[in-house]
C-alpha cells in the first residue's frame, strides 16, 4: 500500500494499515520532520466536536461518531505500549444569543434522551467559572466527551508508531501517479526521479490531491480557506485548564494550554486567494474576541501567531472519501474537521481495502 501526504489524515491511514498487517509506504516531502507551515494539521486547533455537532443522522454524524470511538479506543492501543494521545476532554459552548440558548436546550434534551451525555450550564454557573468567559454568555452547552486533541503532537506519536511497526517512510514529492500497463497497479513518480509501483494506491495529499487527480480525469477541486490563530502566554493566577474544557464563544475557539497559556482561533474565515498573507485586522479582532475579551485575556502577551489552510471541496461536501478507480482512493477534502475526522477516513480506506478492488 502506499499513502501520499503525511498529514494527520496520511498517518492515521498509514498507522491503521500497519496495524491490520499491510506493508506501508507513506511519501511525503516532510519525511518524520515538521509538515509545511501552511499544512492543515500543522496550523490546526485540534478540537473534536461529534456529540455536539447539530445534526443527528447523516454521514457526517456517523463518521464523527466513529472518529470519536475511533481516538478513544487508539488512545487505549497507545497507552497500552506506553505512550498517551494529547487529548484534554470537555468542549463549553456558550450561547451570546437568545436562540442560540434555545438551540443548545433543545440539543441537550434531543442528545441526553439518546443517552449522550451533554448537559446545560446557566448564567449563575458560567459566571462561577475562572478565569472568567466573556461578559455576555446567556448560557451554556458542555459536551464532556468531545475536547481538543494536540495535533502536531498525536501525529508524530502515531507516524513514531508506524515507524516502529516496519513503516516505510519516504522522504519526497510525488509528482505524478498513473495506472501501470495491466491495470492492476499504479505508479507514482517521485520528485527525485524513481518511480514505484503499489497494488493500492492512497491519495491523501489535502489541497495538493487535486493537482494530482486531474491528470488521470478527476476533477476534484479543493478551495483553500484561510485559518489564523494565536499562542498566549496568561496573566500570573489565570489558568485556562481549570475551565471544563475548550470554549467557543461567537465562532472563536479558546483552547487551554499547558503552562498558562491559551491558543485563539476563529472557525470561519474567507477563501483565501493563493499567496495572500492573513488578515492583521481578523487576528487583532480575534485577540479582543470581537470586543467581548475579558480583562484577563486583554493583560495576556501573544506568543506567537500562525496560520493554515483548510482544503474545502468544491460543490461537494466534505471529507472527499472516494474509491476514484479500482486500488485507488481519495481522502483529502477535509476542510475544518481533519483532525477529528482522520481516524474514521483511516478505517473507511482499510474497509475498502479489505473488500478489494
Ligand atoms: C487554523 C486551522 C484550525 C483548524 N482547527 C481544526 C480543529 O479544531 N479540528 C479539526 O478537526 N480540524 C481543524 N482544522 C482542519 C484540519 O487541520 C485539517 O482538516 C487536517 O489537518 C487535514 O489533514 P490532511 O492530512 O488531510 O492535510 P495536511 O495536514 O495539509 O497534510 C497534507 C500533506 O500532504 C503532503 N503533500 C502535499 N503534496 C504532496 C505530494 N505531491 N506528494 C506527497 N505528499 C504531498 C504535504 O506535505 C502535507 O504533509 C483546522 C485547520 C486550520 C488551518
Amino acid at each position: 500500500m502506499t499513502v501520499l501526504g503525511a498529514g494527520l489524515v496520511g498517518v492515521a491511514t498509514a498507522w491503521l494499515l500497519l496495524n491490520r498487517g499491510y506493508p506501508v509506504c507513506l511519501i511525503d516531502p516532510a519525511g518524520a520532520g515538521e509538515q509545511a507551515a501552511e499544512a492543515g494539521t500543522r496550523a490546526a486547533l485540534g478540537l473534536l466536536m461529534a456529540q455536539v455537532y447539530r445534526r443527528s443522522s447523516g454521514r457526517g454524524w456517523r463518521l464523527r461518531q466513529r472518529s470519536l470511538q475511533l481516538w478513544q479506543q487508539w488512545s487505549d492501543q497507545l497507552a497500552q505500549q506506553g505512550s498517551a494521545l494529547p487529548f484534554r476532554p470537555g468542549l463549553l459552548q456558550l450561547a451570546s444569543e437568545p436562540q442560540e440558548l434555545e438551540q443548545q436546550q433543545r440539543l441537550v434534551q434531543e442528545r441526553s434522551a439518546k443517552g449522550f451525555p451533554l448537559r446545560s450550564l446557566s448564567q449563575e454557573e458560567l459566571v462561577q467559572l475562572r478565569p472568567q468567559v466573556p461578559e455576555g454568555a446567556l448560557g451554556g452547552l458542555l459536551s464532556p466527551l468531545d475536547g481538543q486533541l494536540d495535533p502536531i503532537a498525536s501525529r508524530q506519536l502515531l507516524l513514531q508508531d508506524a515507524l516502529s511497526r516496519g513503516l516505510e517512510l519516504v522522504s519526497d514529492r510525488a509528482e505524478a501517479i498513473a495506472a501501470s500497463s495491466g491495470a492492476d497497479r499504479w505508479q507514482v513518480q517521485l520528485a527525485s526521479g524513481p518511480r514505484l509501483q503499489t497494488p493500492w494506491l492512497l491519495v491523501c495529499a489535502g489541497l495538493a490531491s487535486a493537482a494530482l487527480l486531474e491528470p488521470l480525469g478527476h476533477q476534484r477541486p479543493l478551495a483553500p480557506v484561510l485559518g489564523q490563530a494565536l499562542e498566549l502566554q496568561l496573566p500570573a493566577g489565570c489558568d485556562a485548564e481549570l475551565w471544563p474544557g475548550s470554549v467557543l464563544w461567537q465562532g472563536i475557539n479558546l483552547v487551554p494550554r499547558p503552562g498558562r497559556r491559551l491558543w485563539l482561533g476563529a472557525t470561519l474565515e474567507p477563501d483565501l486567494v493563493a499567496g495572500a498573507p492573513g488578515d492583521p485586522a481578523a487576528l487583532e479582532a480575534l485577540r479582543q474576541l470581537q470586543g467581548h475579551a475579558p480583562d484577563w485575556l486583554l493583560a495576556a502577551t501573544p506568543l506567537r501567531q500562525w496560520q493554515g489552510l483548510r482544503a474545502r471541496p468544491v460543490g461537494r461536501p466534505a471529507p472527499l472519501l472516494e474509491a476514484l478507480e479500482p486500488r485507488l482512493l481519495l481522502l483529502s477534502g477535509h476542510y475544518r474537521n481533519g483532525v477529528l475526522l482522520a481516524p474514521a477516513s483511516a478505517e473507511w480506506a482499510a474497509d475498502q481495502i479489505a473488500a478489494g478492488p
